[in-house]
């Protein structure tokens, strides 16, 4: 009975965890990393055909975006997941695979002028399309039983719609364990989805530490600060322009829109048109709109009970061509504009960008997490007078807002709280996703308070039974200040990934005859004085 840890340090892959009992193997989440520029660091240490089952506890790409790679290469079992990540996980995974061909294509024409050979995409949209079938779709709070001595259970994780914390019960030759997942952990009172569950029981807990480090500014009332600034941005002629995330996000600022409307609060143009110019956003709000009665807060419910559509208003038009986005660029009617990516990166808001930055009557408003280096961190923290947008020196003249406590992460003070929650001291605590000083700094705060905490490594493996760390995984970070590391070629990280499968085997052989076990290690012996060289 183990527990693997193939995705601990951001920087490394996304999410992903294994649990291995009766033979059976499990991953909990399979997560892509953002913002990684070559399919390469993507690759799995196992073998995709391997993997019995995976339990996804949200959609985030983070969380779920290898999945389709993972079918790609021999994965055959089912997919557990909640039923709204189910549905989010269609659209999502195919826009990331749109992403993955559009990126190959780039990297093409790039590797061809070069005199390469043509870049291959990670995972294309077909391959996307293979993972749907496998999808089981659960409820939260049931327990399901999957075969081999595990069974799982989902609560509600607060954070996404559908999100969860997975519980997960594992039994082998009479030795009972019972391990939970908290995946992301959402923030209490967040509109439309409900507060994070609470759960009290665990022998080993692995926590996520993303705010790991910080705490939340004191909230304020959202509704009316983000009223005032459209009153005032509207009446002098301006566009509102929010860059927001296409799932979750996007749907959280209609919902106040929605309130804003019919409290009448914006007094200069009551009327206003709001565009969502983001294909995948307005998927996901089609998803956000269907029966969620089971996964609404009490707020959205009592709406939907009262026969009023929570995102859904007058004035609301949703953009589908790129040509119809570019068009409202040349209508000078003051309106709002919801489009992604959330950071600036990469979409249609950049169009957006380009033709409101500059005019001092609009106003950009952000309402999520700004990653250092995207154009969104540079915008909100002003490092910058102009930006380069379409080849073009854009100048900032507009007002600039960041309601940054929308954010759907548990601040420290939120960890802790989930895990102050358990009665019983857990025996493990393994802290993972979260950048290594935040994870360091979390994990140190862990053992402060009695904890037995560890931030792991990547590929490490610890035995449920007997409590110990079996292999210590490797370093697979850069430490601030040092070079970046040459990137490996891809045969050499394939060789990386097959010695820590060979690390694998070999704690599965243990407590294996002698004779085995010292074949087994003559051949190892053999092949290394072959090669240590
Ligand atoms: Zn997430």
């Amino acid at each position: 009975m183990k527990l693997m840890f193939y995705g601990a340090a951001r920087e490394v892959t996304g999410s992903c965890h294994g649990v291995e009992v009766n033979g059976r193997r499990i991953l909990v989440d399979c997560g892509l990393q953002h913002g990684s520029d070559s399919g390469l660091g993507q690759n799995f240490p196992f073998h995709a055909g391997e993997i019995d089952n995976v339990v996804v506890t949200h959609a985030h790409i983070d969380h779920s975006g290898r999945l389709p790679l993972l079918v790609k290469q021999g994965f055959k079992g089912r997919i557990y997941a909640t039923e709204p990540t189910c549905r989010l996980l269609e659209i999502l995974l195919r826009d990331s695979a749109h992403i993955q061909e559009l990126e190959a294509l780039w990297r093409s024409r790039k590797q061809r002028r070069a005199g390469d050979d043509a870049a291959q995409p990670l995972y294309t949209i077909a391959d996307a399309e293979w993972v749907f079938p496998m999808l089981i779709p659960c409820g939260y709070n049931k327990i399901i039983d999957i075969g081999d001595g595990a069974s799982i259970r989902f609560v509600d994780a607060g954070h996404l719609l559908g999100s969860a914390h997975a519980e997960m019960w594992l039994s082998e030759g009479g030795e009972k364990k019972k391990v939970v997942f908290s995946g992301d952990i959402g923030t209490p009172g967040h509109p439309i989805i409900r507060d994070p569950g609470k759960i009290n029981e665990a022998d080993i807990v692995v926590i996520e530490s993303t705010y790991g480090d910080r705490s939340r500014p004191e909230s304020f009332d959202i509704i009316n600060e983000f009223a005032k600034v459209i009153d005032a941005t509207l009446s002098k002629g301006g566009n509102v322009v929010c860059p927001s995330f296409a799932v979750g996000r996007t749907q959280e600022l209609l919902y106040h829109i929605r309130e804003i409307k019919e409290r009448g609060l914006v007094k200069s143009v009551p009327d206003f048109q709001v565009y969502l110019d983001s294909p995948l956003a307005t998927a996901a709000t089609k998803i956000y709109s269907g029966d969620l009665l089971g996964y609404l807060n009490d707020a959205a419910a009592a709406l939907v009970r009262a026969g009023i559509e929570p995102l859904s208003f007058d004035g609301l038009r949703f953009v589908e061509s790129s040509d119809d986005s570019k068009k409202l660029n040349d209508d000078r009617t003051p309106k709002v504009i919801i489009s992604s990516s959330g950071m600036c990166d990469a979409g249609r808001i950049r169009h957006h960008l380009k033709h409101n930055l500059w005019r001092p009557e609009c106003a950009v408003v952000f309402s999520g997490f700004q990653a250092l280096g995207t154009l969104g961190r540079a915008l909100v923290d002003e490092t910058a007078s102009t930006v380069p947008l379409f080849g073009e020196e854009i100048v900032i003249r507009c007002d600039i807002h960041n309601f940054r406590t929308m954010s759907a992460h548990a601040d420290r003070e939120g960890l802790l709280d989930w895990i102050g929650a358990f009665e019983e001291k857990p025996e493990s605590v393994f802290v993972v996703h979260g950048e290594r000083e935040t994870c360091k700094s979390f994990t140190e705060r862990l053992i402060g308070l009695g904890f037995r905490a560890t931030a792991p490594k990547y590929s490490a493996i610890h035995d449920l039974l007997t409590g110990e760390m079996v292999f210590e995984g490797r370093d697979a970070i850069r430490r601030e200040g040092q070079e970046p590391p040459r990137r490996d070629s891809a045969v050499y990280q394939r060789l990386m990934l097959a010695g820590t499968r060979l690390i694998e085997v070999i704690t599965r052989n243990r407590g294996g005859s002698n004779k085995d076990l010292a074949k087994f290690a003559d051949q190892i012996d053999s092949l290394l004085s072959k090669w240590d060289r």
